[in-house]
């Protein structure tokens, strides 16, 4: 009964508790107890707040017992990265830099999930600041993925991903700045949504690539992605980046919006690296929307070679700005044996960050130095815009592009040791966020090793709307995104 309970969806459980069939309370007691038992073989988590998570849920009862109108999160767990400011709860980034910070404010989606009534339940695991595609570079523990616990969830946002597939938590919100929703999303079996950038505010959310970052939802629906996209979505005075447009109703236009679509199949998505099993079951989702009537055609993105080198160029140098407020003077790790100021600095520095964040902050420090400014940071900016530009071509014919979420499955936990070899899991993500366009993951099915395969939606700049009803047309025929993992 609790394992039902806690992998049920937001819309599920949103009836349930409206007809008082269950209680907020109960509901997050039996997450609690979930969580209790899978988590010593998931580590989906930095720290957990249970009693904190029950008074919340006490008041979205109370809230019920007097009548008041309810939206579907009241009263609904919710699991946050690590990344993103809940007040009064811990911070760490998965970086030992932060091993010991307490947010003093709320992020912006976590002050409006709070004003929805959602419960939100513990602090999910991720690589250090963001950067990685395992969570193997997470200061304090590696989230093992549940369908096969030796392997990786994915990453960044492994955590977010693992927490919900092992019925955690109903819903989680991660980071998204070359994948890191979307590719553990597919590696975990459940749908993962990147925004468009600027639709989501980014207030609260501890910077790695601040032209890159997003913040979005995983869900087990896409329908759950379409209420959760509702609830965080729209302009905030204190995002300078965020975008003044209206926010339309997401879960309504699921059903209001019924295609048939044109859909664009990048043909350099599909070449080397590619797994066989994984392209198949692409196939197999294009064969799915050819038969509802959709109009697929080829498309080119022919500058997408240079998307990882743009990437690692731009999120480099953004984080090496970013990151040098973590200095020891403040609220990070300070070396115990700094002699100086200076020593401060550079002590605090290297004991306070892992090998992953250091490669970064050194290279991005290196391609914006004078000199090298021209020859890397400037050119990967005009190559950027290029990039955006290829997709912007291919929307004057088709309504979105579709390819796999990952050239592979879920790999194993210290199968990928040099850095290049993991930069390579994105290759299919990066160029979305460098285009700042919306981009989705879906549950596509799973290989002959039972690990599960993502496709990737990828729509037009603040289309949302269109993208989840083309994504939803998929996911509500198809009954991938209901499997379990047996933990
Ligand atoms: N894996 C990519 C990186 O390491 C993307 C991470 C992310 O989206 N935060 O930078």
């Amino acid at each position: 009964m609790a394992d039902d309970l806690t992998f049920s969806t937001i819309a599920q459980l949103a009836d349930r508790l409206a007809a008082r069939d269950i209680s907020a309370r109960e509901l997050t007691q039996a997450t609690i107890d979930h969580t209790s038992a899978v988590e010593n073989k998931v580590k989906a988590f930095n720290s957990l707040n249970p009693e904190d998570a029950l008074a919340q849920a006490d008041a979205s009862d109370a809230r019920r017992a007097v009548g008041q109108a309810l939206g579907p999160l009241d009263g609904v767990p919710i699991s946050l990265k690590d990344v993103i400011a809940v007040k009064d709860q811990p911070l760490t980034a998965g970086s030992k830099m932060l091993e010991n910070y307490v947010s003093p404010y709320d992020a912006t989606v976590a002050s409006k999930l709070k004003q929805d009534g959602a419960v939100l339940w513990g602090r999910t695991n991720l690589d250090e600041f963001a950067m990685g595609s395992s969570t193997e570079n997470s200061a304090f523990a590696t989230t093992r993925n549940p369908y096969d616990l030796e392997r990786v969830p994915g990453g960044s946002s492994g955590g977010s991903a693992a927490a919900l597939a092992a019925g955690q938590s109903i819903a989680t919100l991660g980071s998204d700045t070359g994948g890191s929703i979307r590719q553990p999303a597919a590696f975990c079996n459940v749908v993962g949504l990147k925004p468009t950038y600027g639709l989501v505010s980014r207030f609260g959310l501890a910077a790695f690539a601040s032209s890159l970052d997003q913040i979005g939802p995983f869900a087990r629906t896409v329908e759950d992605a379409a209420i959760m996209l509702g609830a965080i979505a729209g302009h905030d005075p204190r995002d300078s980046t965020s975008y003044k447009t209206d926010i339309p109703g997401y879960r309504a236009a699921l059903a209001e919006k019924k295609g048939p679509w044109k859909l664009g199949i990048p043909k350099e998505y599909f070449g080397d690296g590619l797994d066989p099993e994984v392209g198949a079951a692409i196939e197999t989702a294009i064969a799915f929307y050819r038969d509802q009537g959709c109009e697929v055609r080829e498309v080119s993105l022919p500058h997408t070679e240079h998307c990882l080198s743009v990437y690692y160029i731009i999120a480099t140098a953004e984080a090496s700005s970013n990151l040098a407020r973590y200095d020891g003077v403040r609220y990070t790790h300070r070396s115990a044996d700094a002699k100086d100021v200076l020593d401060v600095y550079y002590k605090s520095r290297e004991e306070g960050f892992g090998p992953e964040v250091k490669r970064r902050v050194i290279l991005g420090t290196y391609v914006l130095s004078s000199g090298y400014y021209d020859a890397y940071y400037l050119r990967a900016q005009k190559v950027r815009t290029l990039i955006r530009q290829d997709f912007l071509n291919a929307y004057e014919s088709v309504d979105a592009i579709l390819t796999p979420t990952s050239p592979t499955p879920a790999f194993k936990a210290g199968e990928k040791a040099d850095p290049l070899s993991m930069y390579l899991s994105d290759i299919y993500t990066i160029g979305v966020n460098l285009a700042g366009l919306p981009g989705i993951s879906v549950p596509a099915g799973f290989s002959s090793a039972g690990l599960p395969i993502g496709l990737q939606l990828i729509g037009q700049p603040y289309q949302e709307a269109d993208l989840l009803a083309i994504a939803h047309a998929y996911d509500s025929a198809h009954d991938w995104s209901a499997q379990r993992p047996s933990l």
